[in-house]
């Protein structure tokens, strides 16, 4: 028997590691919940994780298969498993953070020559697009250019009924927690994202290049939540996108590949986990201020696109990408706040909270020498509210007090100007002081 342990992969189509199993024997899945990645995390994300991992049971009970649940170190599960089942090989879809990395090596050291690794988390793999001497992109024009290019995958079939396979008896197939959400969840599971997916082909992907930047986020697909936990599969929504065709389809398979390209970045340089993409940054007056934290955080700054992007997230666990950068550029260029704590603190309140898509977004927005985003680019919060929410209506919705209006209400934490100024004073010095190596 051989055992799928499914990770980022919360899915049956297009997993190209349960397809190796089954084509090679009777297979039983298996989820492990890892300590080192749950205990640090928020309730809403673990919740939604739970939700997808009994979705994934029901779509194995409905094929005639198992799916079984352990808790505890993967490398002290798999073994254990391994030698309770009579397992020949383990099979999963390979993932590339710093942790995947380290958790996966441990697995293969525990059970030498057993395990065997699928591509499948991203549309191409991190470490895949390189330039012609081999090296690695570090800007997203060139690297997309070489996405585009690279062939389109063949997708495994979806499977059918699973070939039965021999539990021991009374065996117990571990239960998969039911954490409460302080946020509304979305349908869980991959039949949900799959018609997600389907309506919004249909419905929004004719119009995306010219909605995705509404700050309320009526013009995207708010598909990153299944993306994030593998439910539902980015090669198959690429290729469903590229064959529905047009401008919107063109625009919104190159988000993936930002998605694909922020994979790549964190697996060639998992230093920008911790620190500056370019470490010049890393040299900014950083103000770690508790308070000014706070405001941030909790959506009271007094200044209405930051404040509303905050409170949306908080409320329901999604952001646009527009909001994102403008919440994320308050904080690091303006407020000047530890871009790492804010990184972690927002990864925990949204619901697609993803290492290597938030790194990226993060260091983009704030200018820390992801691509070739320039440092003197500052966000105007008032002018971003002004364009991309036109109406007011998204001020108003989440900032009643503001009145619709982008201007600061009440009593605003900092001075948008001189704050704009004291960054670029301090930027200036360090772009000056030593140019990158
Ligand atoms: C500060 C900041 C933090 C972010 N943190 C995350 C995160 O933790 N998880 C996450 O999935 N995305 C993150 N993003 C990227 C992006 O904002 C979200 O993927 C997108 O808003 C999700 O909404 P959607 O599914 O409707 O996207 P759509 O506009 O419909 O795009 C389709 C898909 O493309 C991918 N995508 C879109 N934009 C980006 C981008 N800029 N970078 C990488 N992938 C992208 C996502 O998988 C998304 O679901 C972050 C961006 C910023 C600026």
């Amino acid at each position: 028997m051989n055992l799928v342990w499914h990770r980022a992969d919360l899915r049956t189509h297009d997993n190209p590691a349960l397809a190796a199993a089954l084509r090679s024997g009777p297979a039983v899945g298996l989820v492990v919940l890892d300590p080192n990645i749950l205990n640090g995390t928020s309730a809403r994300r673990r919740a939604w994780f739970y939700r997808n991992v009994a979705a994934l049971r029901e779509a194995y009970a409905r094929r005639g298969g198992a799916l079984l649940v352990r808790s505890g170190l993967p490398w002290e599960v798999l073994p254990r498993a391994a030698a309770e089942l009579g397992v020949h090989r383990v099979f999963a879809v390979r993932n590339s953070t710093p942790y995947a990395r380290f958790r996966d090596r441990k697995v293969e050291e525990a059970l030498p020559g057993r395990t065997a690794w699928s591509h499948g988390q991203y549309v191409q793999e991190p470490g895949e697009i390189v330039k012609p001497d081999g090296s690695p992109y570090t800007v997203f024009t060139p690297y997309s250019r070489r996405w585009w290019a690279a062939p389109e995958a063949e997708l495994p079939e979806a499977p059918g009924r699973f070939p039965p396979a021999a539990l021991p008896p009374g065996h117990d197939p571990g239960s998969v927690p039911d954490e409460p959400s302080d946020v509304p969840l979305p349908p869980a599971g991959e039949e949900a994202a799959l018609g997600a997916l389907e309506a919004f082909l249909s419905e929004g992907l004719p119009l995306y290049h010219q909605a995705r930047d509404r700050l309320d986020g009526s013009g995207v697909s708010r598909l990153s939540c299944y993306f994030t936990l593998g439910v539902l599969s980015p090669r198959l929504a690429a290729q469903r996108a590229m064959r529905a065709g047009g401008e919107g389809a063109h625009k919104w398979v190159g988000e993936l590949a930002w998605r694909d390209f922020s994979g790549d970045l964190l697996h060639n340089f998992p230093h920008m986990a911790r620190s500056a993409f370019d470490p010049r940054w890393d040299a900014l007056p950083w103000a770690d201020d508790d308070e000014m934290f706070g405001a941030w955080l909790e959506g009271r700054t007094g200044v209405p696109a930051v404040d509303a992007g905050m409170r949306e997230l908080r409320a329901t666990g999604f952001l646009s990408n527009r909001a994102r950068m403008v919440v994320a550029q308050f904080a690091v260029k303006l407020a000047l706040l530890p871009w790492q704590k804010c990184e972690r603190a927002f990864r925990d309140l949204l619901l697609d909270g993803d290492n290597a898509s938030n790194l990226q977004g993060w260091q983009w927005s704030g200018g820390l020498g992801v691509d070739a985003a320039p440092y003197f680019r500052v966000f105007n919060p008032l002018a971003q509210a002004h364009t991309h929410d036109p109406g007011g209506a998204w001020l108003r919705r989440w900032v009643p007090e503001s009145g619709g209006r982008p201007e600061p209400y009440g009593r605003p934490v900092l001075d948008l100007e001189a704050a704009r100024r004291r960054y670029l004073e301090a930027a200036a010095r360090i772009a000056r002081a030593k140019p990158r190596a």
